[in-house]
């Protein structure tokens, strides 16, 4: 993987030159903590933590990037009820509540892509993130991108219990976007598995 450093990017909070790989489109200034997006060549602040590894050591550890959309979800017409969104909107399976998505921001084949928000959505695993002094990169998709693929979840959501679903109005509304970090273990065998819930890719 190539990776060369723009000398003119400087952290805006500290000064300190900011590495960056081609095409990412975020970077995390590992001396002070602060992370920006580079939105047509200018640094936008938005807040990068890292995941604790929660599962043994496998390997080597590589931080992946997701996006954490923390959204309000508003149903506004369904004819089917769905099991899924109750247990997201905390037990109950009224007219919408909050939604925290876990979306991978690196590239992934679609199955790997559904699978590990899906899974990473529903648990919301990750209850204190942190500031780590590590690198993250690797970034492909972007925010429009992210929203996109958590509103495919909520879909699949609620279509997963249900034959008939007929109708599902909703409306989203993101509070923020963030970047997480989780951290991956490298198998022997070139695949990785992260280190929080246990999914291979
Ligand atoms: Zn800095």
């Amino acid at each position: 993987m190539s990776e060369f450093k723009l000398e003119a990017i400087k952290c805006k909070n500290c000064g300190s030159g900011l590495m960056v790989e081609i095409n990412d489109f975020v970077t995390y200034c590992t001396n002070c903590g602060s992370g920006f997006e580079i939105v047509n060549g200018i640094l936008q602040p938005i807040e990068v933590n890292f995941a604790q590894p929660a599962r043994p050591a496998e390997g080597e550890i590589v931080y992946k990037p997701f996006w954490i959309l923390k959204t309000n979800v508003t149903i506004l017409e369904r004819t089917s009820s769905g099991g899924f969104l109750k247990n997201l909107f905390g037990g109950h399976d009224g007219a919408g509540g909050a939604i925290k998505f876990y979306i991978p921001a690196f590239r992934l084949p679609v199955d790997n892509m559904r699978e590990m928000a899906s899974a990473f959505t529903i648990k919301d695993p990750v209850a204190s993130p942190q500031k780590f002094n590590v690198k993250v990169t690797g970034f492909t998709y972007g925010r429009e991108d992210a929203l996109k693929i958590a509103e495919f979840l909520l879909i699949s959501f609620e279509a997963e219990k249900s034959d008939t679903m007929k109708t599902f109005r909703y409306d989203i509304k993101v509070d923020s976007y963030e970047i997480l970090g989780i951290p991956f273990y490298k198998l022997s065998n070139g695949t990785m598995r992260d280190a929080i819930i246990g999914l291979s890719v």
